[in-house]
């Protein structure tokens, strides 16, 4: 089956006993058993039928072994790190999403895990961060607001080289763009409160191991943990997912007109685009990704106010969050990374000017004329 198939038919699409052609969803908390231990389910927690609905569907997409479906995208990485126990070394890309990076500074190092940050697209630096004690590699591509691109194939060979676990956020470039585990990758994690959710109603997360080994000790930290996806948001996540292909398509043909349009704006300074053929990652992007996505970051040109710029706009909404139908602008210094120190964040490149673009689907006539009436107010 085609990808575009799969997200209508993949994993499973249909209710065997009644014959829906969209799951029910299944709320109970337990399961009336026959006979002691043979029932398919026993207890939601541990599985639930709308669940592995959507578990099996994004293995499906993901071409993985297992999927895993969470109360979040940060539950599903908070799971994942409770592979490692207190001793253990990872090394982690530098330009994590900041609660993965919350998470890691103040949570996971307290349990005595530690971390070498680097820039994953610098394989020297990740080879040379390898320790005795290190289990696993962990980043994201594309980034998050910078939008830089590391060689999943790549980094998944040096984790396997020392027998390392490779794990890849997979949420800015959603499993139409790009398939890590494919690539070599073991586990994959998205926030589907993003693309794959796509509607900005749902919070969830979701894991796709590569092999059903890894599979087994996912789902045993998943139920011992407890922080699953309940039935109601399952099937929400389940009925997004369906059009992501359309949704994607929009969304990476309106984002490159955006591009087009910032890039010659003479009130830009500078545009991170991972479609942009100037930009340095832009042939691993164009190897490794199926389009460019539909994030876009640029700086306005020094003296304008980033601020009442995205005030100013009306069609595209000024929030938090990406992935959405809905155009969603923001200022990352002072919203999404407003956590990271400024000195830090200065140095991996995010400037207190900079803004995030996430394009939605409305049409591109509107945004365009938003972005121009947005353009003309700084002029004046
Ligand atoms: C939003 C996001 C997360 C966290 O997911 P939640 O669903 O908000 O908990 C993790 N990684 C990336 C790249 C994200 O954008």
């Amino acid at each position: 089956m085609k990808f575009n198939t799969q997200l209508i038919h993949g994993g499973i699409s249909f209710d065997e006993t009644t014959g829906d052609v969209s799951v029910p969803i299944h709320m109970a908390s337990t399961f009336k058993q026959h006979k002691i231990g043979e029932s398919k389910y026993e207890y939601s927690r541990s599985g639930n039928p709308t669940r592995e609905a959507v578990e099996k569907l994004i293995a499906d997409l993901e071409e993985g072994a297992s999927g895993f479906a969470f109360a979040s995208g940060s539950a599903a990485i908070s799971t994942i790190f409770t592979l490692f126990s207190s001793g253990d070394h990872i090394v982690v890309g530098n330009d994590v999403y900041g609660g993965t990076f919350r998470l890691i500074d103040s949570v996971l190092k307290r349990q005595g895990l530690t971390f070498t940050i680097v820039d994953t697209r610098d394989l020297e630096a990740v080879e040379n961060a390898i320790q005795n004690n290190t289990k696993a590699i962990y980043f994201e591509t594309p980034t998050n607001p910078l939008l830089r691109i590391t060689d999943i194939q790549a980094v998944a060979k040096i984790a396997a080289d020392h027998h390392l676990l490779s794990i890849v956020d997979n949420t800015f470039a959603s499993p139409y763009i790009q398939k890590p585990i494919v690539l070599g990758a073991d586990i994959v994690v998205h926030s589907a409160s993003k693309y794959l959710g796509g509607h900005s109603d749902l919070i969830a997360g979701l894991v796709v191991t590569k092999t059903a080994e890894l599979g087994q000790k996912i789902g045993y930290l998943q139920n011992a943990i407890g922080a699953i996806l309940a039935p109601q948001e399952s099937w929400l996540l389940q009925r997004g997912i369906k059009t992501l292909a359309l949704r994607m398509q929009r969304h990476q043909s309106n984002a490159q007109t955006i591009f087009d349009y910032l890039n010659a704006h003479p009130q830009v300074a500078r545009v991170y685009f991972p479609g942009d053929p100037n930009n340095s990652d832009y042939a691993l992007a164009k190897k490794q990704m199926h389009g460019f996505g539909a994030m876009i970051s640029f700086e306005l040109q020094a003296g304008l106010n980033a601020e009442a710029f995205v005030e100013n706009l009306k069609v595209i909404t000024l929030a938090e969050s990406l992935g959405a139908l809905e155009s969603l602008i923001e200022v990352p210094a002072k919203m999404t990374h407003g956590a990271i120190p400024r000195d830090v964040r200065i140095a991996t490149g995010i400037q207190d000017e900079l803004i995030r673009l996430s394009v939605g689907i409305e049409d591109i006539d509107d945004l365009i004329a938003d972005l121009d009436q947005s353009f003309d107010q700084l002029s004046h």
